[in-house]
């Protein structure tokens, strides 16, 4: 028998067929790294889309993880192939780093593109994709900062309240605390849901206090009517000399300071080192209310923030033509202002960063899952909130109330801190909201601390101490 010819027309229809295959499997792969690398983020972003649902069908989420390297959210898989998104830290993390069961907030929400996107080896997903394998979602590493988060989380103790800790030359928030918090892990979500939804012990513990909680601030205010005096008369707005009984008179408004502490005569500087609400209202009758209003606009309120969570905007509400108790309690943080700790915290970080204020952020870089950095966010600036005199002008201020004023809680750290405390009134017979905002070390800011407590009573006995907490713990560092 003969055997039969190479047919070279059968070998081209091979090569030719070879050919097809491969260019059908390049162009599926193609597609599918266009589609992991940018389509799905469209799909993803739309955090209705029905595919969402199928991009996690097809992807284990990534992790969430500190700076520190700390595990704050992770997905386990259970024999039975079950999937549990794990929060190691329960209610310490809370509010920050969010939920995923029950619609997602936080980090988890702010991620959620991340992790639920592959960066393994492309040709290990295709095969994971026939095969119905899920592919592993990257890690997300964050700003937080953990043993900080946990500090506070401490410092705040059972009272209601937020702490916020973010680095002023970059932006990046450290630490985030609300309280009341609650356990985010699945299961205990799942008891305690309809209760915090339907928020019946009226405790707002879904609340991130520390981005949507507005607050009266109190004497942290003066700091903006002191920019204000600054600004009109920057040669001698420090010198007024104001004689503090306790109580100030402006017929028929009375004006008392904390707990009717006789200040006695005091500069401007030492009234805002003091905390003298009857100096600070005295110099509100003589400012000019449509510049104050600018300056209130140019330092955010009534204005959307550069955030990357939920928030409420602070507002300001005196325009020129005010009448003369809404002047005396507008310029001692009293009034219709009402403010968000975060927001405070931006205005104390621009004061530290020399006027300029750093946008915050909380996503660092996302690593895929050997460990390769696959996007890594940079410090970004939002634009200047003060000249650079100004805020140097503040530090120094500032620095003063805690040498010798209110912030007495800082006094014998082994740094030199600056801040400004507050007790804001908020309801007749109710103890004030404590309030601290500051950062240290005043001549090279690392780290800038926002602290309320609600019905804390006073800011430099209940808020600074909490502050003083997150300086020690940052800074031994
Ligand atoms: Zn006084």
């Amino acid at each position: 028998m003969k055997k039969a010819e190479p047919n070279p027309n059968a070998n081209r229809n091979i090569m030719l067929l070879t050919y097809v295959v491969l260019a059908a499997f390049l162009g599926m792969m193609g597609y599918f790294g266009y589609f992991l690398q940018i389509k799905s983020e469209e799909v993803v972003n739309n955090s209705y889309n029905a595919r969402l649902d199928r991009l996690s069908d097809r992807v284990l989420p990534g992790r969430i993880l500190s700076r520190d390297g700390q595990v704050l959210a992770r997905t386990d898989v259970g024999e039975d192939g079950e999937e549990l998104r794990v929060y190691p830290f329960g209610n310490v993390f809370a509010h920050v780093v969010g939920h995923s069961s029950r619609g997602k907030t936080g980090l988890e929400s702010l991620g959620n593109f991340y992790l639920l996107t592959s960066h393994g080896n492309l040709l290990e997903q295709a095969v994971n994709e026939i095969s119905g394998r899920k592919n592993q979602g990257d890690d997300v590493i964050s700003t937080l900062d953990a043993s900080l988060q946990q500090a506070a989380w401490q410092a705040l103790g059972d009272r209601r309240g937020a702490v916020v800790a973010m680095e002023p030359d970059t932006g990046k928030i450290l630490a985030m605390v609300s309280k009341p918090d609650y356990d985010p892990n699945p299961a205990s979500l799942d008891i305690s849901w309809e209760g915090m939804v339907e928020d019946a012990g009226g405790q707002s513990q879904l609340l991130n206090r520390a981005a949507q909680g507005l607050y009266p601030p109190g004497s942290i205010f003066k700091i903006v009517t002191i920019l204000e005096a600054m600004r009109e008369d920057p040669e001698h707005y420090r010198e007024g000399i104001f004689d503090c009984s306790g109580v100030f008179s402006h017929e028929p408004y009375s004006i008392r300071c904390y707990h009717g502490t006789a200040h006695g005569l005091q500069d401007m500087e030492q009234a805002f080192a003091n905390s003298c609400n009857g100096a600070f209202a005295e110099l509100g009758l003589g400012l000019n209310l449509s510049t104050m209003s600018q300056l209130a606009e140019q330092l955010l309120f009534n204005a959307e923030l550069p955030l990357p969570m939920a928030y409420s905007k602070s507002s300001y509400a005196m325009e020129e033509g005010a009448g003369d108790w809404e002047i005396l309690q507008t310029s001692i943080g009293q009034g219709k202002t009402q403010v968000t700790p975060m927001h405070f915290a931006m205005i104390t970080s621009a004061i530290a960063n020399g006027g300029m204020l750093m946008k915050p952020y909380l996503l660092d870089r996302v690593v895929g899952e050997s460990g390769e950095e696959v996007k890594k966010f940079l410090p970004e600036s939002f634009g200047s909130l003060m000249t650079a005199e100004e805020s140097k002008e503040l530090t120094r201020m500032m620095a003063r109330v805690v040498a010798e004023g209110t912030g007495s809680a800082l006094r014998d750290a082994p740094y030199q801190a600056a801040g400004k405390t507050g007790s804001a009134e908020f309801e007749a017979g109710k103890e004030t909201h404590a309030w601290f905002t500051g950062f240290a070390p005043a001549d090279n800011p690392k780290i800038v601390v926002t602290v309320v407590i609600e019905e804390g009573g006073s800011g430099g006995k209940a808020a600074a101490p909490v502050a003083r907490a997150l300086f020690d713990q940052y800074l031994q560092q």
